[in-house]
């Protein structure tokens, strides 16, 4: 596989020129003696995953709406109101409020962008293709002195580096609900409000979410394992990967969860076919217990 994709979607951005794959090469390291130490964290734009969300809260020891109204704002990332969110940087400011003198305060647990910077990852999915593809780019900003340091790698070695497998996989139910939304484009139709605010729930304020999911109202229509509602009661990755599972029924009707009408119906079909079975064996055992009975009769060899 080349290094380069040929059809980048930026071809004339000074920001990023190519989109790269994970073998290519980079020249970039970040470290604390470097003269522009904290300087992309003093002017921030930063969007969060689900799992960054999730790892923050859990961090921090708050709930996620808690979390959400201290450290985030919604902005829509598409034309019918599907919301992201996003850093809200220190009152009055442009500052992360996670920064300190000595760096990032929570970086164990920083947000996926921060862990890629400064590569962009980028998931793409054309209407035809139902997988998506991923694809990197670089983002050199005049601020950023990394790139003038020496060591050079691959965006796989800095991926590694960075720890951000892990937040990918478990942030890929997201991206591809996102993705799907785009690329059906207007065939899907503007969702529901009801909808979109599931959505936001769902994937953002996993705490309500749960209370949502655990309810009486919700379980007198879905039909859930008791292994499953253990889960999503006490793990919040399984509850936030059982969210990202709703939201694909809910909006795009692709049905993983079996709702109370239709495990009736499942039921009904059941019964019948066991009743048509038990019909088939009775009138088998008739055929044989008439042919005991009479078995001249049953051949019309009567005397
Ligand atoms: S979370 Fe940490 S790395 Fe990310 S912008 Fe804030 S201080 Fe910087
Ligand atoms: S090298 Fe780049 S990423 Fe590292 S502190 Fe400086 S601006 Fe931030």
């Amino acid at each position: 596989m080349s290094e380069f994709i040929e059809d980048s979607p930026f071809p004339d951005s000074p920001v990023m020129p190519n989109l790269m794959t994970g073998d290519a090469t980079i020249q970039f390291e970040c470290h604390k003696g470097i003269s522009c130490f904290n300087a992309c964290c003093k002017n921030i734009d930063i969007s969060l995953t689900p799992y960054d969300i999730l790892r923050l809260k859990k961090r921090l020891n708050m709930s996620s709406g808690d979390f959400l109204v201290k450290y985030t704002f919604p902005y829509e990332m598409d034309q019918d109101g599907m919301a992201g969110v996003k850093f809200k940087p220190v009152e009055g400011g442009t500052a992360c409020q996670f920064m300190t003198e000595e760096g990032c305060g929570v970086y164990e647990d920083r947000p996926t962008s921060c862990r890629y910077y400064p590569i962009a990852l980028l998931s793409m999915r054309k209407q035809n293709e139902y997988t998506e593809r991923e694809a990197y780019a670089l983002v050199q900003e005049d601020h950023c002195k990394g790139h003038l340091e020496p060591r050079k790698l691959t965006i796989n070695e800095y991926r590694k580096e960075q720890g951000v497998a892990e937040y990918d996989e478990l942030a890929s139910g997201w991206r591809q609900l996102i993705l799907k939304k785009k690329s059906a484009g207007p065939t899907v139709g503007k969702p529901s409000k009801q909808s979109l605010q599931l959505f936001f729930i769902a994937c953002y304020d996993l705490d309500r979410f749960r209370e949502f999911v655990t309810s009486p109202s919700f379980n007198e229509v879905y039909l859930l394992e008791d292994d499953l509602k253990q889960q999503i009661a006490t793990d919040d990755v399984a509850l936030m990967q059982f969210a990202f599972r709703l939201l694909r029924q809910v909006l795009f009707n692709e049905v993983t969860i079996d709702t109370k009408a239709e495990a009736l119906d499942i039921r009904l079909a059941r019964k019948k076919e066991r009743e048509a079975q038990l019909d088939e064996i009775a009138a088998k055992v008739g055929s044989v217990d008439e042919f005991r009975a009479d078995p001249n009769d049953k051949y019309g060899i009567k005397d």
